[in-house]
């Protein structure tokens, strides 16, 4: 399906004066009118926030946990809006929302992930917004479909809404995964790829899931020349009400910015990238995917050596090594892999394997002696 009846507005032509990469910061929510002040104050001090984020309305995955402070916290956004001359932008996933945060003089929304998979909700917001002349920001679907997403800027882009701005924070895994969300570069690469003129800001906070490597997935996203960064910042993160782990500590940020190194010419954009550097970034991708299933490997391997300890069963089974390898290589050849490859890895795999489950084996042993001691 083609992408020619979406028109985008490109940011220089809207936020003045211009600023590329594109920062947007704030807290994941806005929680009291002192916070939002703070963050406010110490952004227009720094001047490297270009966009500030807060949310009022917060998508949780359970009930009875916090669920923002919804309308109340707009006129904090407001107060904080004209006391310090910065732009603050919520995330609507309805039409009360877009009324009450229109209404408040809110200039700027995002449409959230679990939203963005919702051609129902989508459509519901956009009709809201029709006649407005507002910037919307999408972030992707939480499941990873380019379709659904470049849906979602059509129903806009149909409504007239034709300042839009792509958000990628990553895609929901099933499986545990060293990110919180899988980035799978290749998906924001392809939009851009089908829509040139569309500018994508990555989220590093709800990719990484964690503080520590939001230096990492940020620095990947201006490596690979995408538009912006929009990151949670929050006081004191470890009170936060939502997203704790994620968000960086506001005394830090500029410190975290500082140690980005920002490309010279900010304005290449991803579709330009070195076909090379597109696939190194799939390989980098994979091999984290290789070491996460390693890893579960090796619990599911813990978690069998801890059984044989305790029904006294032997570490080595020779039939079951047998059975292994023999499955292991035949898989292999089908799919046209060196015989020499899979049995050299997984020769490797299983001795570790071995080793992990004796020491458990041993260790079993010994609290066993301390214990008829
Ligand atoms: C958020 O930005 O705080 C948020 C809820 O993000 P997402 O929709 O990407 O999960
Ligand atoms: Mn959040």
């Amino acid at each position: 399906m083609g992408t020619e009846n979406i028109h985008i507005i490109p940011t220089s032509e809207w936020l003045k004066p211009d600023a590329k990469p594109l920062i947007i910061a704030g807290p994941c929510s806005a929680e009291s009118e002192s916070q939002i002040m703070q963050i406010a104050e110490s952004f227009a001090n720094s001047g490297k926030v270009r966009l500030m984020r807060a949310g009022i309305w917060k998508p949780r995955t359970r009930p009875n946990t916090f669920e923002g402070m919804g309308a109340e916290a707009l006129p904090w956004l407001r107060k904080a809006q004209e006391q310090f001359g910065v732009k603050w932008m919520v995330e609507v996933a309805n039409e009360e929302h877009v009324r009450l945060a229109l209404d408040a003089g809110i200039e700027i929304v995002w449409i959230g992930a679990r939203t963005t998979v919702n051609p129902f909700s989508v459509q519901e917001i956009a009709n809201a917004l029709e006649g407005e002349d507002i910037p919307v920001f999408i972030k992707n679907p939480l499941n990873p479909d380019l379709e659904l997403w470049i849906g979602a800027f059509e129903r806009f882009s149909k409504a007239g809404l034709n300042k839009l701005v792509a958000v990628h924070r990553g895609f929901n895994t099933y499986q545990d995964h060293i990110f919180r969300n899988s980035p799978n570069w290749e998906i924001p690469i392809e939009l851009k790829t089908k829509l040139p003129q569309l500018e994508i800001v990555v989220d590093p906070s709800h990719i990484a899931g964690k503080r520590n490597l939001l230096h990492q997935v940020s620095q990947k996203a201006l490596d690979l020349a995408f538009d912006g960064l929009m990151i949670e910042v929050h006081p004191n993160p470890d009170e936060a009400l939502s997203d704790p782990k994620q968000q960086i500590v506001l005394s830090n940020f500029d410190s975290f910015l500082n140690e980005l190194e920002f490309r010279k010419t900010h304005f290449v954009d991803a579709v330009s990238i070195d076909k090379l550097e597109r696939l190194r970034s799939l390989i980098d991708e994979i091999d984290y995917n290789l070491l996460e299933n390693l890893k579960r490997r090796l619990d599911i391997v813990d978690e069998i050596g801890q059984y044989k300890a305790d029904s006294g069963v032997t570490v080595f089974q020779l039939e079951r090594w047998i059975q292994i390898i023999q499955d292991r290589m035949k898989y292999g050849q089908e799919q046209g892999m060196e015989e020499s490859l899979i049995k050299e890895m997984w020769t490797l795999i299983h001795n570790a394997s071995i080793k992990r489950q004796t020491e458990i084996v041993n260790r079993n042993l010994n609290e066993r002696d301390i214990f008829d001691a």
